[in-house]
């Protein structure tokens, strides 16, 4: 099964856009496709309601994209922009008066028991988050009757995850992915993949190794993510992308 929705909740890189004290032409632009905050992206599927990732912006992202029910969130990795507003689905337990599912790889449940100690383990305090924690690796898992493949890919030395559900995948934080991985990347509807900027970069694709990527993959359409203020204008680098390529904004909704 792949998303009835997908809602880009933030496309930027790990400082965000503007960034603090920055004087640049992006930072300063006006134009609201030039204002990103931290990845994330809501999937409506089946009727569930998943999101990946929860960075620094996580509480801002879902008042302004309307989110009223959460059903699963999953990682990625364990990068601070990923994971950081986790606290904050305290908001949807109080609301659905349930606890909410994490699913992540073992290093990253680590990272999370380090953050947010106060929601593991004994004696918890009223009102910390109410979470269930379930590992997951590169094998398919299911999530509430949801399918979802998993896809390694790398962050300089760091393995990550990408996801696939049906015919949408989503991988962000990536700078290579193996010959086999890429395999279960193809003969996708949608492609949504990272490129933090046009020179090189140790842990991300650049806008060309991007598109390399995506030429060799052959999704119907792809978007570009986990962009930075040194990638340009969102206007001007739009017009240079091949007509099935576009780079993600935050609150854009692809009704698939
Ligand atoms: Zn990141
Ligand atoms: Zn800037
Ligand atoms: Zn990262």
């Amino acid at each position: 099964m792949s998303p009835s929705k997908v809602t880009f909740l933030g496309t930027g890189t790990s400082q965000g856009i503007p960034m603090i004290a920055c004087d640049c032409a992006v930072c300063q632009s006006t134009d609201e496709r030039d204002k990103r905050l931290r990845v994330s992206v809501h999937i409506e599927i089946g009727g569930k309601s998943f999101i990946i990732d929860t960075g620094p912006d996580f509480r801002q992202q879902v008042l302004r994209a309307g989110i009223k029910r959460l059903d699963a969130v999953l990682y990625t990795h364990e990068h601070k922009d990923h994971t950081a507003g986790m606290d904050d689905v305290r908001g949807f337990n109080f609301h659905q008066q349930s606890s909410i599912p994490l699913y992540a790889r073992a290093q990253v449940i680590e990272q999370l028991k380090r953050e947010f100690a106060y929601a593991f383990g004994e004696n918890k305090y009223p009102g910390v988050p109410e979470i269930d924690v379930y590992e997951i690796d590169g094998q398919p898992f299911t999530v509430q009757g949801i399918n979802i493949q998993p896809i390694f890919v790398k962050h300089f030395y760091l393995d990550v995850l990408g996801f696939r559900f049906g015919n949408f995948a989503y991988v962000t934080d990536a700078n290579s992915i193996a010959p086999d991985e890429q395999n279960k990347l193809r003969n996708l509807d949608v492609l949504v993949i990272n490129a933090l900027r046009k020179t090189t970069h140790v842990s991300h694709f650049t806008l060309a190794e991007a598109l390399e990527l995506i030429a060799d993959l052959k999704p119907k359409q792809a978007y570009i993510t986990h962009v930075s203020h040194q990638m340009g204008l969102h206007a001007e680098v739009q017009k240079e992308l091949p007509p099935n390529v576009s780079l993600a904004y935050d609150g854009l909704v692809l009704n698939l």
